[in-house]
């Protein structure tokens, strides 16, 4: 699921630095350049994405629009070597990784994966590989979209949630819409699945008008794997695999498996830990599970960049979500400074 970020100061950013201060993106690329090759030197950074909106979303301000997310694609493809994760992951084992490489991934299975960030990176030759889970495929949708949409069509009021043991809100303005959203969101999100389930149900059932069509349709994942992309796999039901026992944790990841290479009739080789953080998502019998499963290699959320003594089934993540490109470069060199 989307993590809440501070993506909505990217909206501030100058897209035209470069073409005002042509002196200062050269200085800029030539710093990046050298901090970067001292830090990051043999090393493999993948950055993670989850929805792209075609147009800003008051209910998701920390979501990328098509604009921020081709200004980004423009800089890794000006700065780094993009790869498809695959075959970085073989280029690293053989100690053959090109300066500055970089792979782009995304997680859960959103349409708009295909319609807006897809042709953005066909644009750019930009490769990627999208980790879905197929429990939402053809119309499903997860439990946190479920609640933003519920709120974002609630009517102006007190809601209490006193029942589902939540606070009472004020839902009045769109602020409060946001707020309260992302606010049940971090309060329900390591409950019970079941009980999650269903008091995101309760809230989503406050709309009478859901989108059935915020993820991707089986036809769409073939689609995507038939224009050149990868397909990883993301479990079933996206469940937080540290609280599920381990028959119910290896049918998750098994059963997301075998979903896909029917749909794509391929093996599948890469696998994203759903929330990705060792500890409160996965621990080290998960790694294992992985591994049982069949897939080759393993992505996470820890942040950090990966070498070749890194875990293959625990190959580290993470988005450098910035306003210009000098601090979108930095964050890439500092995250450099973390090995997987
Ligand atoms: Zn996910």
């Amino acid at each position: 699921m989307m993590q809440v970020s501070n993506y909505s100061s990217v909206i501030q950013r100058n897209p035209t630095e470069s073409e005002r201060l042509p002196f200062l993106a050269s200085s800029r690329n030539a710093l990046f350049r050298l901090g970067y090759s001292t830090l990051g030197r043999n090393c493999l950074s993948i950055l993670i994405y989850h929805s792209v909106l075609d147009a800003p979303d008051f209910m998701r301000p920390g979501v990328p629009t098509a604009e921020q997310f081709r200004w980004e694609m423009q800089l890794l493809r000006d700065n780094f070597n993009m790869l498809p994760l695959s075959q970085a992951i073989r280029l690293m084992r053989e100690g053959r990784l090109p300066p500055r490489a970089a792979c782009v991934t995304f997680d859960d299975g959103y349409a708009d994966n295909l319609k807006v960030a897809t042709p953005i990176m066909k644009q750019l030759d930009i490769p990627a590989t999208f980790f879905i889970a197929t429990g939402f495929l053809d119309g499903g949708r997860m439990w946190n979209d479920t609640v933003i949409e519920g709120l974002r069509h609630c009517p102006d009021r007190h809601l209490d949630l006193s029942a589902l043991n939540l606070p009472v809100y004020e839902v009045n303005t769109p602020a409060d819409r946001v707020n309260t959203a992302y606010d049940i969101i971090s309060k329900i999100k390591y409950l019970d699945e079941g009980l999650r389930n269903e008091i995101a149900a309760a809230i989503g059932s406050i709309s009478k008008d859901m989108s059935g069509d915020l993820m991707l349709t089986r036809d769409q994942v073939r689609e995507l794997r038939q224009s050149g992309m990868e397909i990883g796999g993301h479990t079933v039901n996206h469940p937080i695999l540290a609280r599920l026992s381990a028959a119910r944790s290896r049918e998750e990841i098994l059963s997301g498996k075998e979903d896909l290479e029917s749909i794509i009739q391929e093996r599948l080789g890469l696998f994203a830990y759903p929330n990705g953080r060792y500890g409160a998502d996965y621990s080290k019998e998960h790694v294992e599970y992985v591994r049982e499963a069949g897939f080759d290699a393993a992505v996470t959320t820890n942040g950090g960049v990966s070498e070749k003594s890194t875990n293959l089934y625990e190959l580290p993540r993470f988005t450098p979500w910035d306003r210009t490109a000098s601090r979108f470069l930095l964050r890439m060199t500092l995250n450099a400074r973390h090995r997987g």
